[in-house]
């Protein structure tokens, strides 16, 4: 059997009548069930998903349905009425919450009890707050589409937005709300943009394109509280004593596994000082007990090769993560896991792509372009000068052939001589 997925390959085992419970209603929940039924899965599937839109995909929220060029219907990953069509039965506004591992049944939070034969937690993450000033009118976190909607509300009417954190979904917004002619002031106690992700050389890149488009960066510095005026937040306070004046706050400083529900389980999650801190603790296939399954942004997967749990939180990696669980749930021949991690930024005119992991990095190199030019490939290496990721903009072609040199785990200088030669 090869690792292609081809209709009916699962429809003769007991697998393929099992009954997959899936918990969230987000890009991995879907994928999975569509990989189910690709594989020829027969048996009953449900996906409960606390938020009560219909099924959307969340990178557009930052870019085109704040921007205002998208309406919330183009980002609808399925109707209804698809879903009702491949036999999938969506429950939205349910929220789940707990499972019974020994049981094999989840707890809605209704108080209803469902049985599952296979478990699919799917439930993604969510926004990480400060500990000060949520409660205030115009302070916002951005991972829904609910979250999107209200920002871009706000904007209508706010003339100077504070992003506090200066993460790929704070410069996200910071350039969307340039774009609508907003002020923008972004905060990070870090000396560059999304300085963890692409290091130096980039970060500083990605620093000058804000200043060019007239973001105010304040840099190096932290938050310290969050102003209001009877209820409405009216700017914050940086930790040397400053404040900046804002009628809109957007708080982007990361995000959580979305486990409080999984608490009380026998469901492993990853111990805090883990990367990928927080989620669920899985094999290379994505299982995580019997008959127990995580996908997506709350997964934590054996990766054989770093020989260390992984948790990505980047869309592709959701679609991955629900093909091979997929296979495995039906016992079919697994797709191969852990391949390159890629995501997409888009920030004014450059559409910033990284593949791998260019956080883990100790050599960086501009092998294409220039930064200078914002087109470019960047090669990030280890120790032993291997290639651990690449982050360029604007050359796709030089790109897709980088992206091979990371899946090979390729050393650049042979990388290079063999470009050269080609
Ligand atoms: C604004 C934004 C922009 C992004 N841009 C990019 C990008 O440009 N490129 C990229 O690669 N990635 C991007 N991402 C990340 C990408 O969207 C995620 O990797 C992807 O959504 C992960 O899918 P998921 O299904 O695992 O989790 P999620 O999308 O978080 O979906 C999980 C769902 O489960 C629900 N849920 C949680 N707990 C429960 C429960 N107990 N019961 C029922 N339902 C529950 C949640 O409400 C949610 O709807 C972006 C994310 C955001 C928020």
């Amino acid at each position: 059997m090869t690792g292609e997925v081809s209709a009916g390959e699962a429809s003769a085992g007991d697998a393929a009548a099992k009954k997959v419970v899936i918990v969230g209603a987000g890009p991995a929940g879907i994928a999975a069930a569509d990989a189910l039924r690709a594989a020829g899965h027969a048996g009953e599937i449900l996906i409960f998903g606390e938020e009560r839109h219909t099924p959307y995909d969340r990178p557009p929220l930052s870019k085109q349905i704040l921007a205002g060029t998208w309406l919330p219907e183009k980002a609808q990953l399925r109707t209804s009425e698809e879903l009702a069509a491949a036999d999938v039965t969506l429950h939205l506004s349910a929220r789940v919450a707990s499972v019974d591992v020994d049981a094999h049944q989840v707890t809605l939070e209704s108080g209803e009890q469902v049985a599952y034969d296979a478990l699919i937690l799917a439930s993604g993450v969510t926004a990480r707050q400060l500990p000060f000033g949520h409660h205030l009118d115009g302070v916002h976190v951005m991972r829904t589409l609910d979250d999107a909607l209200a920002l871009q509300t706000n904007l209508e009417t706010a003339q100077h937005l504070a992003v506090i954190g200066a993460g790929f979904l704070g410069a996200e917004v910071a350039a969307v709300a340039r774009s609508l002619g907003k002020e923008v002031t972004m905060i990070d106690p870090l000396e560059l943009p999304m300085q963890n992700v692409v290091g130096d050389e980039v970060g500083s890149m990605i620093a000058d394109l804000h200043r060019h488009h007239g973001v105010n960066l304040e840099l190096g510095h932290g938050v310290t509280s969050i102003e209001d005026n009877l209820g409405r937040a009216t700017g914050v306070t940086l930790d040397d004593g400053r404040t900046v004046s804002a009628d809109a706050i957007l708080v982007a400083v990361g995000a959580r596994p979305a486990v409080d529900w999984l608490q009380s389980s026998s469901v492993p999650l990853t111990v805090p000082k883990e990367p990928g801190a927080g989620g669920v603790r899985c094999d290379s296939s994505g299982r995580a007990t019997d008959d127990v399954w995580a996908i997506g942004d709350v997964a934590a997967w054996w990766d054989p090769t770093q020989k260390r749990y992984v948790r990505v939180e980047h869309r592709q990696t959701a679609n991955e993560h629900a093909r091979s669980c997929a296979r495995d749930i039906l016992g079919l021949t697994p797709t191969p896991t852990m391949t390159v991690p890629y995501f997409w930024s888009d920030q004014y005119d450059i559409k910033l792509r990284s593949f791998g992991f260019p956080s883990r990095h100790a050599g960086f190199h501009v092998v294409e372009g220039a930064l200078g030019d914002r087109k470019f490939v960047a090669v990030y290496t280890d120790e032993s000068d291997r290639i651990v990721g690449i982050i360029g903009a604007g050359m796709f072609k030089a790109m897709n052939w980088w992206r091979q040199q990371v899946l090979d785990r390729q050393v650049l200088g042979e990388a290079l001589l063999e470009k050269q030669g080609s």
